[in-house]
Parts: structure tokens; C-alpha cells; sequence
């Protein structure tokens, strides 16, 4: 059980779901595994295309 404090935003339970960047600082939490890799595929297009395309 991990619990979250960012932006003042604490979540703790089995819904909420994180994502690390392998490339960079950036760092994703969200409430269901398809928000969160919907936002973390996004973020790989904007700011790493060449590790987007590898997926
Ligand atoms: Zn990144």
C-alpha cells in the first residue's frame, strides 16, 4: 500500500495507481490503470517520441 502526497492530494485505497517515467522526472497518479497509462502514453508522445514508438 503506497499512499500519495502531491499537490496536497492524498489517496490511499486500492483504486489509485502511479507511473514513474523511465526517462525522466515526470510522475503520474490517477485513479484507474487506464487514465494513468492513457496519460502516461501521452506524455511518451510529447516528450519521448523515439521511446513512443518503441512501445
Ligand atoms: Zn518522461
Amino acid at each position: 500500500m503506497v499512499t500519495y502526497r502531491r499537490g496536497g492530494h492524498v489517496q490511499s485505497g486500492d483504486d489509485a495507481v502511479e507511473r514513474g517515467c523511465d526517462h525522466c522526472g515526470w510522475h503520474c497518479v490517477a485513479d484507474g490503470y487506464p487514465e494513468l497509462i492513457g496519460r502516461y502514453q501521452s506524455h511518451l508522445r510529447d516528450e519521448h517520441p523515439k521511446a513512443w514508438l518503441r512501445t
